[in-house]
């Protein structure tokens, strides 16, 4: 029981983590935050699992669009080394889909809008 509850709070953490990322690297470059949701909600008739917009938005910003990976890999491998596998899995999900981006295998788009598949795009 108290492995599900800590599942469903990991889940939103990982949620919080990842847009909380986006967020601190816009606010680093100087940018303003215009939108921080970090839970599922529908907007201009899309769903977004979680949605962090900010302003001027540079697609090809690198920094933005990697730092999620790397806070679900720190935090992951953090949680786990502390026995919290549970919360563990919302942030190893985050990470996974972040690598599904960068090869656009998603299962709900074409995963051009995706962070890894913009790093990629960057790198190029
Ligand atoms: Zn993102």
């Amino acid at each position: 029981m108290v492995e599900a509850l800590l599942l469903v709070l990991g889940a939103a953490l990982a949620l919080l983590i990842h847009e909380g990322a986006h967020a601190l690297v816009a606010l680093a470059n100087g940018q303003d935050v215009t939108a921080f949701r970090p839970y599922p909600h529908r907007y201009a008739g899309r769903l977004y699992v979680g949605r962090c917009w900010v302003w001027p938005y540079d697609p090809d910003d690198i920094g933005f669009h990697v730092a999620p990976a790397v806070a679900s890999f720190v935090l992951a491998a953090g949680w786990l080394a502390v026995g919290l596998w549970p919360l563990a899995i919302g942030l190893a999900v985050d990470h996974i889909w972040w690598w599904l981006g960068w090869f656009r295998i998603r299962f709900t788009s074409d995963g051009k809008r995706s962070d890894g598949w913009k790093v990629r795009q960057a790198l190029r």
